[in-house]
């Protein structure tokens, strides 16, 4: 990998990342839960912040933002349709925007759903998306402000990726879904075994972060909304997408 990736563990089960690219100039934080435990692996590189990369405005990843932002003068960078409910952001973006150079160059993806103007950021050159809350490891957030239809649509921008891309997502939720995936799809066999890793991952304090899309693509059943295997599963063998979506969102919130 071009870039060096880093996961830091925050508050209850919130992740944040640290990107370094080759420059000394170029470390970016992806998420500010909490500042202490950033400012802790920051120092401990030896590494200056120099920019902050909100995904959305809930405190639970924009709790750090101004601590970190006056000790690093790091620069702050939001969803332009969340900038009323943000810390002061010094460049509010959007779909298509594009940050950095060379293997540290981000494109902004719009993935509405949990929130209304909640964004990924895709690294291409380094393999990397960071999507917090939309896309999540095993599941997807919660839809808090938008519609199925719009969490649908932002899930399969992010499954259009290449598959080898890692999955930098904002919670450590995943034992919890796969255990849901697994009452919708109990033979599916790459998720058996995935439900065996996550397991032992858990057991021995390991993070089930990042994923990478391909595993995302064979277990999570939000991604899997639109195969036939899926609606048979569910009964809704002549239902659209999307409505296979909301129905499987619908029975997470019930689980
Ligand atoms: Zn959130
Ligand atoms: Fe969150």
């Amino acid at each position: 990998m071009a870039l060096e990736l880093l996961t830091i563990p925050c508050r209850a089960d919130n992740y944040a990342y640290l990107v370094k690219g080759p420059g000394d100039d170029e470390v970016a934080l992806i998420d500010a839960p909490d500042a202490g435990p950033i400012i802790a692996a920051l120092d401990a590189r030896g590494w200056n912040l120099g920019a902050i990369l909100i995904t959305h405005h809930h405190h639970d990843h924009v709790a750090g933002v101004e601590e970190l932002r006056a000790r690093y003068a790091a620069k702050v960078v939001g969803p332009a349709a969340e900038a009323d409910r943000l810390p002061p952001l010094d460049r509010a973006l959007s779909g298509g925007d594009t940050g950095g150079e060379g293997p540290f160059r981000s494109v902004v993806i719009d993935v509405p759903g949990h929130t209304i103007g909640h964004i990924a950021y895709h690294f291409p050159e380094a393999g990397l998306a960071f999507t917090a809350d939309s896309l999540m490891a095993g599941g997807c957030g919660r839809l808090f402000e938008g519609t199925p239809a719009q969490m649908w649509n932002s899930l399969c921008k992010l499954a259009a990726l290449p598959p080898e891309t890692l999955i930098c997502s904002g919670h450590e939720y995943t034992a919890a879904n796969l255990r849901f995936a697994a009452t919708l799809e109990p033979g599916n066999q790459e998720l058996i075994s995935r439900i065996e890793r996550v397991t032992a991952a858990r057991r021995e304090g390991r993070f089930t972060v990042p994923s990478r899309l391909s595993e995302e693509l064979a277990t999570n059943p939000f991604l899997r909304a639109g195969l036939p295997q899926m609606k048979a599963a569910l009964g809704m063998n002549k239902a659209d997408d999307v409505t296979v979506f909301a129905e499987i969102r619908a029975r997470k919130d019930n689980f």
